[in-house]
């Protein structure tokens, strides 16, 4: 079957405005320290100028107000865009909002629930509010059917009890999705819900924000910060339910699977930022007589990271281009590869890019340092890599049946080619 990656000339004019739009209109606020909300304020123009472009929250379908693009032109976009942190901001499609504009969306869709789009879907699209998702637990990640958070149906509402941490913008954010046990009598993956919970809801104690490598200072009610709650007999009313109860799982694999795409691509548009510093740095810095661009080592750096740079965009647009064709579960070994093979590729690059920059890469004169520090989570975020490489191992395995003698075992062959060809052999030995 033919593989076809291509996008129609009037998209490619609009990638191609993208590129420049990113590059010289939101690649400066980077440098600027500007807090949160002068951040808000600044980056509204250039919100506004995204919409009148109709590309704004282009993740969505177009009754939701997005382009309803597909993955694969989703995936083109976001490796423009993921070239700095704010890019997705200003095009409508951060994570967690878009994630979870898209859970809002399903969950609609499923239930029936009308509500739940003026409340928290249309504020969440227009950028008026905030959200977080609520899963990860101290003692429930890589595994969440290990979650201990539970929601007890009480007459009209929903009774929360839990602890959650890493819940990014979880200090920041207007409502909360949990992830709660509302069935404790059937499997997790049966038993599971998501539940809006409004941040200022009597009960929802956000403890703190967890500083990380990524932040290493602590810091309260910060954009970005990952956060530590701890959900008390929180009381939400029934219909704040997404879906449908026992849902949660697979509206996680709804949100998550073109999540992937996306993530995977922004790693791109990272690690080609890095290339182009390291390619930059090799062409330009003179060492023992002659540029580092001479040096075998730093010619292999430039080799391997552009071959793993085009293996992984290659990976990841197929993987795109077979969930536009035939749908998020069709795709699942395929978005289980790039998500681990994505995120040690952006890793690695970055990782050359610095070495090649020797101490001005370690400082933050460069945004180097900044980039490996966020990079080093994308192997544990979206579940770890080890368990995407289960899931991979499983299904290829999968295909594969036991056998008392290797297929291939040579003896074995030249018997039965032996007794397939007698005839020719007899011919053969008569003839000598
Ligand atoms: C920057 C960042 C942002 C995040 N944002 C959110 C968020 O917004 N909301 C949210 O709910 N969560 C969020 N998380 C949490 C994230 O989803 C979890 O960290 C992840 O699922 C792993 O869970 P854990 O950290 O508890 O690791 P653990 O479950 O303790 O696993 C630790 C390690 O064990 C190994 N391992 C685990 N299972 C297997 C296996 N089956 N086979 C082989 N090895 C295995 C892996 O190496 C893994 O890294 C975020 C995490 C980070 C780092």
């Amino acid at each position: 079957m033919a593989w076809d990656f291509s996008t129609e000339p009037e998209f490619e004019e609009k990638l191609a405005w993208m590129r420049e739009f990113v590059r010289e209109e939101i690649f400066p606020f980077e440098t600027l320290s500007l807090s949160h909300d002068a951040m808000v304020d600044a980056v509204k123009p250039l919100q506004d100028e995204v919409k009148r472009q109709g590309l704004w929250a282009s993740h969505l379908p177009p009754e939701l107000g997005g382009g309803g693009f597909g993955q694969l032109r989703l995936g083109l976009m976001h490796e423009i865009l993921g070239q700095t942190v704010y890019g997705p901001w200003v095009f409508g499609n951060n994570a967690p909002d878009s994630g979870n504009a898209e859970l809002l969306a399903v969950g609609i869709e499923n239930s029936g629930r009308e509500g739940h789009r003026k409340q928290w879907l249309e504020p969440l699209l227009a950028g008026t509010m905030r959200s977080a998702f609520s899963m990860t637990e101290p003692g429930a990640g890589a595994d969440p059917t290990m979650i201990s958070t539970t929601a007890v149906r009480d007459g009209d509402e929903w009774v929360i009890d839990g602890h959650k941490w890493f819940t990014s913008n979880g200090s920041v954010a207007d409502f909360l999705i949990v992830m709660a046990v509302t069935n404790p009598d059937v499997h997790p993956y049966a038993g599971c819900s998501m539940i809006v919970v409004p941040a200022d809801a009597p009960g929802v104690d956000i403890v703190r924000d967890v500083p990380t490598m990524e932040d290493p200072v602590e810091h309260y009610g910060k954009f970005g910060g990952h956060a530590e709650i701890i959900y008390r007999e929180v009381r939400v009313p029934y219909d704040n339910l997404i879906g449908n109860e026992g849902e949660g799982f697979l509206l996680a694999q709804n949100r998550l699977g073109p999540g992937r795409i996306h993530h995977c691509m922004r790693w791109l548009g990272q690690s080609k930022r890095a290339f182009d510093m390291l390619c930059e740095r090799a062409v330009s810095r003179t060492t023992h007589k002659s540029t580092l661009a001479e040096k075998q080592t730093v010619q292999n750096w430039v080799a391997d990271s552009l071959a793993e740079m085009t293996a992984a965009r290659l990976m990841t647009l197929y993987a795109a281009w077979k969930m536009d064709r035939e749908g998020a579960s069709a795709a699942r070994v395929e978005i289980a590869m790039i998500k681990y093979y994505g995120a040690g590729v952006l890793y690695n690059v970055i990782d050359r890019s610095i070495q090649v920059h020797g101490s001005l890469g370690f400082s933050t004169d460069l945004p180097l340092e900044s980039m490996y520090r966020a990079a080093r989570a994308a192997r544990i975020y979206d579940g770890p890599d080890e368990v995407h490489k289960v899931t991979v191992a499983r299904h290829t395995l999968k295909l594969y049946t036991p056998v008392e003698v290797p297929t291939e075992h040579v003896p074995t062959r030249r018997l039965a080619a032996k007794e397939r060809f007698a005839h020719l052999l007899e011919a053969a030995t008569a003839n000598t």
